[in-house]
């Protein structure tokens, strides 16, 4: 099993834990990817820097967004694609005003 991080950014800790997340937050920070790292990767794509609603962090990608239409401190919710059989990723898409 992975651990969340090899190390804690503020202190260089190694005990550190999972914990669990609603799964809402803002956009803290973004930038558009347009060169994927390999061919089969579409572009452009965005990769975003999420601020969850507990307070922590997260790097991840924000999908059903144009990079022209992504803004720092847009809220997002979670949701979860597949990679293969057993490994889904977490990626964040525009929240639904309600
Ligand atoms: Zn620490």
């Amino acid at each position: 099993v992975f651990n969340p991080a090899l190390v804690c950014p503020f202190c260089t800790g190694t005990a550190l834990t999972w914990r669990v997340s609603g799964g809402r937050g803002r956009v803290h920070t973004l930038t558009s990817i347009h060169r994927a790292p390999t061919p089969d990767v579409e572009t452009p794509y965005v990769v975003a820097v999420i601020e969850l609603e507990e307070g922590w962090h997260m790097l991840s990608n924000l999908v059903g967004c144009p990079p022209e239409d992504a803004r720092i401190d847009m809220p997002v919710t979670v949701e979860f694609v597949p990679v293969d059989e057993d490994v889904w990723l977490p990626v964040f898409r525009p929240a639904v005003a309600s």
